[in-house]
């Protein structure tokens, strides 16, 4: 679960770390009245959605008067801000933070993350803050430095110090750039976060550090006990199809292909979409229905799928292990009917009581186009929706 740079800045606050005044606003009205309560005499405007590269993308703007404010307020609210992270189409700007303006003299990186590779968490830190982390680890990785910290432990003030020495942190600031680390672990942990990143961390005239931005991950097995962050959430943000497939515990990812997937168990749908991508096709979802997938959970699916207009075609591959291929069955023709289908269906079952489920989907009267193998099921819901390419 992602939140906003301004939630992010409460929660790095509450673990006294350093981040810039600031006030949320809904309004242009409220951008003002922040602005006044602030004080200046520099304002930063900044849009609040859930993706980075808004500088960039002209969200973030420099005010020197509280007019100033207003006119960025005025143009940046409701616009369609388009990021290297949001596609092609943007995201509608529905909140600002308005912040103090700080006096940016060196801007680093600083972020952390869970590293499957080493069990551990990766500090990743560089000289190179402020602009797109992704090129400098591709144009220049030796400016990218990273220690992983061990459990026990902690980050301890010699990783602290081995992190300022590998970006040249200046003297002055090491002792505080150390107990910035120190703190940003315990923050990290203790919220149960995937990613926490600080990018610009700034270092100022005097040689004082602060944090610019961030930006928050949270792993979402565990927001069960962080009822405080779950608050945070904010479902403009998130896909609707995402959302809706939540409420039936349907693990639903939107993509970009035309072919609806629906699948049990997750490996079987990875390998699904992979065996689509092979015959030259893209899926429009990842969905697995999970093992006890009922009649009324596959309907919802189905619903799901059919409510994005990419769709032009829909693979069922459903292995029969403690849910058997009838229950399944069941479950396609009830939800075929419900849904009124419009668009070619494959279905591929392998396992328990295969015969009969296959059996039943032949005697429904439905459309249903059978696949017994895994690649069967692919081309022919590929050539569904490229009928020239294969014909
Ligand atoms: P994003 O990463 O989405 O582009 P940031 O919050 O990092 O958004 O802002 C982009 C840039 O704007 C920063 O790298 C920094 O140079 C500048 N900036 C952000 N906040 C402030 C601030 N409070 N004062 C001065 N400059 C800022
Ligand atoms: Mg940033």
């Amino acid at each position: 679960m992602k939140i906003h740079e301004y939630q992010g800045k409460d929660i790095l606050r509450q673990f006294g770390l350093p981040a810039p005044r600031g006030i949320p606003a809904f309004t242009v009205q409220e951008a003002v009245e922040a602005a006044q309560k602030l004080g200046g005499p520099v304002w930063v405007v900044k849009a609040q959605i859930h993706a980075g590269g808004r500088g960039k993308g002209g969200g973030v703007k420099v005010a020197k008067s509280v007019e100033q404010v207003r006119e960025l307020a005025e143009q940046i609210l409701g616009m369609q801000l388009v990021t290297h992270q949001t596609g092609p189409a943007g995201q509608k700007v529905r909140r600002l933070y308005i912040e103090d303006g700080a006096d940016i003299q060196k801007e680093y990186y600083l972020s952390l993350v869970t590293d499957r590779g080493t069990q551990k968490v990766a500090f990743i830190a560089s000289s190179e803050g402020g602009m797109d982390i992704e090129e400098v680890a591709h144009a220049t990785p030796e400016k990218i430095v990273k220690v992983f910290v061990d459990p026990l432990a902690g980050l301890t003030p010699e990783q602290g110090a081995q992190l300022a020495q590998g970006i040249g942190m200046p003297a002055d600031s090491t002792a505080q750039f150390i107990d910035i680390c120190q703190r940003l672990y315990r923050c990290y942990m203790e919220t149960d976060a995937s990613l926490v990143e600080i990018n610009p961390l700034n270092r100022n005239g005097k040689g004082q550090l602060i944090c610019l931005d961030a930006k928050f991950n949270f792993d979402a097995n565990a927001l069960f006990r962080h009822p405080e962050i779950v608050a945070l959430r904010d479902l403009d943000e998130e896909d609707p199809a995402e959302i809706e497939a939540s409420k039936f515990d349907l693990a639903y990812i939107s993509l970009d292909g035309n072919i609806g997937c629906l699948v049990n168990g997750a490996g079987l749908a990875m390998s699904t979409m992979d065996t689509i991508k092979l015959f030259g096709a893209e899926p429009a979802n990842f969905l697995d229905v999970g093992g006890g997938a009922t009649p009324e959970k596959v309907t919802e699916a189905f619903k799901i799928m059919l409510k994005n207009d990419r769709v032009k075609a829909i693979l069922v591959n459903i292995f029969g292990g403690i849910m058997k291929c009838d229950t399944i069955a069941t479950g396609v023709i009830t939800a075929c009917r419900a849904v009124n289908l419009n668009v070619p269906l494959v279905v591929r079952m392998k396992g328990t009581n295969e015969e009969l489920g296959k059996k039943m989907l032949a005697e429904s009267g439905l459309p249903i186009i059978s696949a017994d193998t895994m690649a069967e099921a692919a081309q022919k819901v590929v050539a569904a929706v490229q009928p020239s390419a294969t014909a």
